[in-house]
């Protein structure tokens, strides 16, 4: 297969001009935003913050009693606890709504953080089952993943945090890339700066996401305001190791369009 070029994007006029987009149709500030009929629709399954403004019990609790939220220093959203069987069927609500005949891409797939969820619901269900905290967390992601799998049959696109180290994803946020693989057509590694105006750590990111990955994947980086030609350069070295390049929120489409053509020329 060759290699992909996309935008993950809140502008329609982008979304039109690139025959590969992603659209935030349910983001985490909890706005939902209907999908063009090309795009691939976006949704943060476990980040909300309208959701916990209304069900402040629903959201993760850190090892010391922080609130996974904006109050803490951690977060610019507001976490909810994958464990609770309320948030579990909401989040799989939100997929089956959200998905079309492109497919559905997940973000926020995981608790928040090494450490996350000691809320009472998970102290209890953690108990209840009698194996260690990290063994249920990474269960019970791959469960929400096998029932969105179940009742979405289009291509499935799976975020995971830029981390490649092998154990750190599981032991952080409870994500397995091995398990995810079976369940998960593409995985989407956003690797952010607001400059790039190095590239030897996306190149290790990417390398080291390659060498770990039993499944295409794609590198998203940041566009907004960032110089074209460093893009030009980070879109480079990201397509030299994945199997696409994203430019995230460029509000600049004729940057983009120029940025594709010389990537995959
Ligand atoms: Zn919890």
């Amino acid at each position: 297969m060759g290699k992909r070029f996309g935008v993950a994007t809140r502008r329609r006029s982008q979304a039109q001009a690139l025959d590969f987009s992603f659209w935030e149709s349910k983001g985490s500030s909890g706005a939902v935003a209907a999908s063009p009929p090309s795009s691939v629709p976006m949704v943060s399954a476990f980040a909300d913050n309208r959701v916990a403004r209304a069900h402040p019990d629903w959201v993760q609790v850190g090892p010391d009693g922080e609130r996974g939220d904006r109050s803490a220093r951690y977060f610019d959203w507001s976490t909810l606890c994958p464990t609770r069987d309320d948030v579990f069927r909401l989040a799989l609500f939100w997929a089956t709504q959200a998905a079309n005949g492109n497919g559905l891409r997940l973000d926020d797939v995981n608790y928040a953080r090494q450490g996350y969820c000691q809320c009472e619901e998970c102290r209890k269900a953690i108990a209840q089952g009698g194996v260690a905290p990290e063994e249920f967390r990474r269960t019970r992601i791959a469960s929400f993943l096998r029932a969105v799998r179940s009742e979405v049959k289009v291509p499935l696109y799976l975020t995971l945090y830029p981390d490649p180290y092998p154990g750190h994803l599981e032991r952080r946020f409870g994500v397995d890339p091995d398990v995810l693989s079976e369940l998960v057509d593409t995985f989407i590694v956003p690797i952010y700066d607001l400059a790039y105006s190095t590239t030897y750590w996306l190149e290790a990111l990417a390398m080291g996401f390659a060498d770990r990955l039993r499944r295409p994947f794609l590198v998203e980086l940041y566009g907004l305001d960032v110089p074209e030609e460093r893009l030009r350069k980070a879109a480079e070295v990201a397509m030299a190791y994945a199997d696409g390049v994203l430019i995230a929120y460029d509000r600049d489409d004729a940057k983009v369009l120029r940025i594709r053509d010389s990537v995959l020329g």
